[in-house]
């Protein structure tokens, strides 16, 4: 007998109609001889609800109280998929994160899986139950409810395909696969039908928001059978797994963007050794994230420093330049959030020269300024205006002819 997990998405569970569609495909799989573990999201958009409800509430709940708001959203999806689920005729159990062994650490908001105490979803399984667990959502070791970050249950569920070594782990969404770029910014995009782990989890990190990169991560450090598929239609999704066939190999695999980004310059600090470990050390102490980073060359023995943040870390790095500004005599501080990162990925560039010089092309010809670059082995991002992200999107999806 196979062990098939099964996750769905906000949208493929956001009304009654949905909900029994899903437990259409679950009741299939099952009766088909497998033994299934769902996972849920929340319904359409009542994260945001919630958060919004917050916010009226007070603007700045704490970390824990959001988290045990939230995770409510998850635990409406589970109960109702199991009903529809019994009224079938079918066995079912629904189980919310700490029922199901989801242990964290205590990172409100953000919180990663530590371990997973599989031994009740076994039990259940033993009886030859669906088990439909709550996604996005885990206890810590006070016993406080934790979420795993916008996105999560992707996490949830890959987790626990790792851990009960589950022979399948299907991601049901709305989209029927993972596209060369994101299928509603580019309706031209193209399905791919496999994507290796390592591309994938770049995408994912860089803003595909298809999947939880923190589930790829897990996906192939466990070496998950993963799937996205569509909840909408039959047709086949993407394999994501740690080889792909010879005949996939193209040179780039999509074109993705983040949106989710600040950059900060520091003007005019002193052009000598020990400025960027000062800088960059005193904002690892307040646990900010620098990504891209941009030194000027030296003029008159100063310099000016650029990076850039995820907007949550906006105000705390904001804090810290000012800081360091007047320390270093600096001439000031520049922060602008209207930017995208714009990012294409593939493991076939390393191998290539003039990827980076066809996507400059690109940018140039739609009159597009880059602000910054990054390079890796298997990404190449630029930093463009917020109002050029789309265009720029287009524009290097068409050049590579995706
Ligand atoms: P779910 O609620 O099912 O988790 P998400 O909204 O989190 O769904 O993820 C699916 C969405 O991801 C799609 O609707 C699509 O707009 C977006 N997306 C972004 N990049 C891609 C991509 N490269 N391929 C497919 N979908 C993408
Ligand atoms: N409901 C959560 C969110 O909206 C988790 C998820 O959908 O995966 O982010
Ligand atoms: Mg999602």
């Amino acid at each position: 007998m196979n062990l098939i997990v099964q996750k769905f998405g906000g949208t493929s569970v956001k009304d009654a109609q949905r909900i029994q569609n899903v437990a259409q495909i679950v009741t299939d799989t099952y009766q088909q001889g497998n033994n299934v573990v769902v996972v849920v999201s929340a319904q359409g958009d009542t994260t945001d609800d919630l958060i919004a409800k917050a916010k009226e509430i007070n603007p700045k709940a704490s970390k824990r109280e959001m988290d045990v708001l939230l995770s409510t959203g998850e635990q409406i999806s589970m109960s109702l998929l199991a009903m529809a689920i019994e009224k079938m005729g079918y066995p079912v159990v629904s189980l919310t994160g700490w029922q199901a062994g989801m242990l964290t650490d205590s990172t409100y908001g953000s919180a990663r899986l530590r371990r997973l105490n599989k031994e009740r979803v076994d039990v259940e399984l033993d009886k030859r139950n669906i088990v439909v667990v709550a996604g996005f959502q885990g206890i810590n070791r006070y016993d406080d409810i934790t979420t795993l970050g916008r996105g999560g249950s992707d996490t949830s569920a890959v987790a626990l395909a790792a851990a009960l070594h589950a022979d399948l782990c299907q991601i049901y969404t709305d989209v029927d696969g993972v596209y060369t770029a994101d299928p509603r910014l580019v309706p031209n995009a193209h399905k791919l039908s496999e994507i290796t782990y390592d591309e994938m989890l770049e995408l994912a990190s860089l803003g595909a928001g298809v999947l939880h990169n923190r589930s790829v991560e897990m996906a192939k450090k466990y070496h998950v059978n993963l799937e996205v598929l569509s909840s909408y239609t039959k047709n086949p999704g993407t394999k994501v797994k740690e080889v792909v066939k010879e005949v996939e190999k193209m040179l780039i695999r999509g074109v993705t963007r983040d949106n989710d980004v600040a950059r900060i310059s520091i003007m005019g600090v002193p052009d000598q050794p020990g400025i960027a470990f000062k800088i960059f050390s005193h904002l690892a102490s307040k646990k900010v994230n620098v990504d891209l980073i941009l030194q000027s060359i030296g003029r008159d023995n100063t310099k000016d420093i650029s990076f850039t943040v995820s907007r949550s870390h906006k105000q705390i790095s904001l804090e810290v330049m000012e800081e360091l500004n007047e320390q270093l005599s600096g001439s000031g501080i520049v922060c602008d959030d209207n930017v995208s990162k714009v990012s294409i990925v593939g493991a076939g560039m390393q191998t290539n020269p003039g990827v980076a010089s066809k996507m400059f092309e690109a940018l140039a010809e739609a009159g597009i300024n880059i602000q910054m670059i990054s390079t890796s082995e298997i990404k190449i991002s630029v930093l463009v205006a917020l109002e050029d992200s789309d265009r720029a999107v287009k524009s290097i999806h068409e050049a590579f002819d995706l």
